[in-house]
């Protein structure tokens, strides 16, 4: 075994993954007298596909009858509006409508209609001349449509790094950059052994929420009877110009791998389209192509036509960590007592994750976790400060309190320092972490101008050099090669 001169802890319950589902996982288990520990190998939490989907919550109409996808999805999309008002993040209930454009797509609107009656969903069947005046943007083409009002959109990363917030609040402790790299269960001792880059945990319990990686975690316990097949899903972001083009999230009648290429208006506010739902080898295969942009743009125009690749402003790509039962995997392992897997959670994931979360502690009760509700549980996180959002007044006074709240730093998004300095406090080491919980940066330039800028905060705030300042982590710092050599010159002169 290697690995054994580093120090040795212990926690009772160890989640492996801050995505969605190991931060939910989080909160819900510390409702109870446990000692969980969360293991995050990323630089924050909610960096794995967490950060890069469509943000919907579904309205729990697609998935099909006997799945754990149909058992999670639509109780999920009902927790939402309770668990973001207590988190305080933002969460938009714009609705979703499925169009169908010929005779057979309506045929195939009308089944998801009768099996989202059948689980109780709020929907209705809406014709095309409802449609077009609910979406006056929709293509002239559309026959007609089903309507989900309960469906809606909510900043993926915004609420994982929430959930962890609150699970922290209330005493579940975690850590980032560390990278679970083996793992053991020792039959004699009952224990089960992760071993990171600093040390090994002993702990009596683990939840598998590793995402992509959950298979590679089940294996080094043995378990090898399911694997993750990676599926991307390129994604196209607009400008904030045609952010009212339609005020629903749209989809066409899903594919054979996919529910297709969508209309999303973000919870953020900038319209998006995509994804594409490609097989692909590579876990951590991101890159976006012209075959996918195309395929998208073509798909989204088929919905809203009027559709102008002139305003994109930006384009990533996620990949699904689907499984190869083609369903979720919410099961305790059945060769090591006391380990869960919470894997091949692909779409609708996020909206499912309160669900299965919720599900955790009953779950590992029945592995022999005993479980001690706390009296003194706080479900409530305090929000954070959208300066741009307040009335002139409350801006004043908020200037008056923390004059850093009178410093624009990122024009497009009209993110303040206030805003940004807050996001450092609460976990945020990076110009990515910042994009996604401040937005700064995340606007028409891209952070062309207020890089630098936000640079120097994170150097300041975090007391390190502005040579060790990262876009994503270590490989990524923005001031390189000469300009290091320089610019250390320049401060070492000074
Ligand atoms: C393009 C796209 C669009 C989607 N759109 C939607 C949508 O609109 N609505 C919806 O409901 N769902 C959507 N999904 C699905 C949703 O994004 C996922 O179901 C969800 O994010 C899965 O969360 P997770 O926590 O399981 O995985 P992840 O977010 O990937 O979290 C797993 C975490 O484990 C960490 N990790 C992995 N290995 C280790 C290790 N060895 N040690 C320590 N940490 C480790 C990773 O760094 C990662 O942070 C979409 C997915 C994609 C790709």
């Amino acid at each position: 075994m290697d690995g054994t001169e580093k120090k040795v802890s212990s926690a009772q319950v160890v989640i492996v993954g801050g995505g969605i589902i190991g931060t939910a996982a989080a909160r819900e288990l510390s409702r109870y007298k446990l000692d969980v520990l969360l293991l995050e190998k990323e630089p924050e939490v909610g960096w794995g596909t967490t950060k890069a989907n469509s943000g919907i919550v579904h309205g729990g109409f697609h998935e099909e009858e006997g799945t754990l996808k149909a058992k999670y999805c639509f109780p999920g999309n009902q927790m939402y509006p309770k668990l973001c008002e207590e988190l305080n993040v933002c969460f938009v209930q714009n609705g979703i409508l499925m169009v169908g454009r010929t005779p057979e797509e309506m045929e195939t609107v009308r089944q998801y209609y009768e099996r989202g009656k059948r689980r109780g969903v709020n929907v209705k069947l809406l014709s095309r001349e409802e449609l077009l005046r609910q979406e006056p943007s929709l293509s002239p083409e559309i026959a007609g449509g089903l309507y989900a009002p309960e469906g809606g959109a909510v900043m993926p990363f915004e609420l994982a790094a929430a959930l962890m917030e609150n699970a922290a609040q209330n005493g579940a402790r975690y850590k980032v950059n560390a990278e679970v790299i083996n793992a053991w269960y020792d039959r004699d001792s009952g224990k089960k052994y992760l071993e990171t880059g600093e040390e090994i945990i002993a702990a009596d319990y683990i939840v598998n929420a590793a995402g992509l990686f959950s298979d590679d975690l089940a294996r080094m316990f043995g378990d090898d009877y399911f694997s993750i097949r990676p599926r991307k899903g390129e994604e196209y972001i607009f400008d904030l110009s045609v952010k009212d083009l339609v005020k629903s999230t749209i989809f066409p009648v899903p594919g054979q791998v996919s529910k297709g290429i969508l209309v999303i208006p973000t919870a953020a506010g900038n319209l998006m389209m995509g994804p594409t739902g490609d097989d692909v080898e590579d876990k951590e295969d991101l890159g976006t192509s012209l075959d996918g942009f195309q395929r998208v743009l073509a798909g989204a125009r088929s919905l809203v036509p009027s559709l102008d690749p002139r305003k994109i402003i930006a384009q990533f790509a996620g990949v699904r960590a689907a499984s190869d039962r083609g369903d979720f995997i919410v099961e305790l392992s059945p060769n090591v007592p006391g380990l869960l897997h919470l894997a091949g959670i692909e779409s609708p994931g996020l909206t499912a994750a309160p669900a299965i979360a919720a599900d955790v502690p009953r779950l590992l009760a029945e592995a022999g976790l005993e479980l001690e509700a706390k009296e003194d549980f706080q479900p409530r996180r305090e929000g954070v400060v959208r300066f741009s959002t307040l009335s002139r007044a409350e801006q004043d006074e908020l200037i008056r309190k923390d004059p850093s709240f009178g410093r624009i730093i990122c024009r497009c998004e009209s993110i303040t320092e206030g805003e940004i300095v807050d996001a450092i406090r609460r976990g945020a080491r990076t110009l990515d972490g910042i994009k996604f919980r401040a937005r700064a940066g995340a606007g028409r330039c891209q952070g062309g101008f207020c890089q630098p800028l936000i640079a120097q905060i994170i150097s300041r705030e975090l007391g390190i050099p502005v040579t060790e300042v990262t876009k994503a982590g270590p490989g990524s710092e923005v001031v390189i090669s000469k300009a290091k050599e320089l610019y250390h010159g320049e401060v070492q002169g000074a």
